[in-house]
């Protein structure tokens, strides 16, 4: 028989939204905190100007890309490097620097492809506890050992939602070991950037790195670009684990175009934050506990697992899809993407009428 690796074998293959229909209604997915509107006007124009030279390579170093984002965030260009969407830099950052006796730290409720990704290098990944879902640096700090390679925190958290300040940060910083890289995985940040200054700074160091996504306020999710702030040295190391060619011609465009249209991105920021205020009021309003949220979704925290589940279930038979938390040990969350009104005002009214019919 033909058996994979051992550390491959034991892995279950990474838990993406389950986006089934039912009979005769329309789906409204709310799973993947993809973006409520379309790419920008200019990232769609741009893009479709590559098409007719689809038959060459794009350029490996996306420097057109890279350029802007350094213009835009006053970075080294050198310091930035673009993946085929985040995780895949998250992928490549666990590959080389985590492993067998290097172990990946994070948040007990962090974002569950750190988890993926360790178990992808061959890495043990270890768990800190969150404190009133907020990141708590002490208790990182007191997890990490000598064992640890690296400590991957997403700041706003995914599911958690919420965003611990740049001093913290820094204080976490501070008290790890200068041979632990931290990755701050800032998915969300451009939902937050209003509230704290970004951490591109803290990449100076040379163990720190900052990595961004054009998945989620940009509205990119289908051309898969992420990019991320990283010590030079780092950077070199990470080429050689990362595909050549990884970001297609297509979505380097796009991405480029999005960068160039700021209006466009943070209107549709403001739009999100508008929107997510009044879904997250209309579920208090009701009995929901739903806490406060940087990003563009809501968790919604039930008494007990079979609330959440029997909640899920009322919602599935309309064709709304959330995403159940249990894989991050959240069994009795519900995480909403905040998308289109119509559709929020579809979830607010089935949770709302789930409510009254549940004894709580
Ligand atoms: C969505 C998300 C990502 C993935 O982003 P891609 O750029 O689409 O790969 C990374 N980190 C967090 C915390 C996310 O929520």
């Amino acid at each position: 028989m033909i058996a994979p690796r051992a550390h491959i074998a034991a892995l279950s293959p990474y838990p993406l939204a389950q986006l089934h229909p039912r009979a005769g209604k329309p789906l409204i997915p709310l799973a993947q905190n993809e973006s409520l509107r379309p790419p920008s006007p200019a990232a769609l124009q741009a893009a479709a100007q590559t098409l007719q030279t689809g038959h060459l390579y794009p350029d490996p170093d996306c420097t057109a890309l890279r350029q802007a984002l350094a213009d835009l965030h006053s970075v080294a260009m050198e310091s930035i490097l673009c993946g085929a969407g985040s995780m895949e830099l998250i992928a490549a950052l666990a590959q080389t620097f985590a492993g067998p006796r290097r172990a990946v730290l994070a948040p007990a409720h962090a974002y569950p492809f750190f988890r993926t990704a360790a178990y992808l290098a061959g890495a043990p990944f270890e768990t800190a506890s969150e404190e009133n879902g907020r990141v708590s640096v002490d208790a990182l700090l007191a997890a990490a050992g000598p064992n640890t390679g690296l400590v991957f925190v997403a700041n706003p958290g995914n599911p958690t939602g919420t965003l611990i300040s740049r001093a913290e940060l820094a204080r976490l910083r501070e008290g790890l070991p200068k041979t632990v890289l931290l990755v701050i995985d800032e998915a969300y940040g451009e939902f937050a950037d209003h509230i704290d200054a970004p951490l591109f700074d803290l990449v100076a160091r040379g163990d720190t790195v900052v990595l961004r996504s054009f998945s989620k306020a940009y509205g990119l999710a289908g051309f898969r670009v992420g990019w991320g702030v990283f010590p030079p040295k780092i950077a070199q190391d990470l080429r050689k684990v990362i595909l050549p060619n990884n970001v297609t011609a297509a979505s380097q465009a796009a991405a480029h175009g999005a960068v160039l249209d700021q209006a466009y991105m943070r209107q549709t920021c403001a739009l999100t934050i508008a929107l997510r205020e009044d879904l997250r009021q209309r579920l208090r309003a009701v009995g929901f506990t739903v806490g406060e949220s940087f990003t563009n979704f809501l968790l919604i925290d039930f008494q007990t697992e079979g609330h959440a589940r029997s909640a899920n279930e009322t919602l599935l038979a309309e064709g709304i899809i959330l995403r159940p938390q249990g894989g991050v040990g959240l069994h009795a969350s519900l995480r909403v993407t905040v998308g289109e009104a119509k559709a929020l005002d579809h979830v607010a009214r089935v949770l709302s009428g789930w409510h009254k019919e549940t004894p709580q």
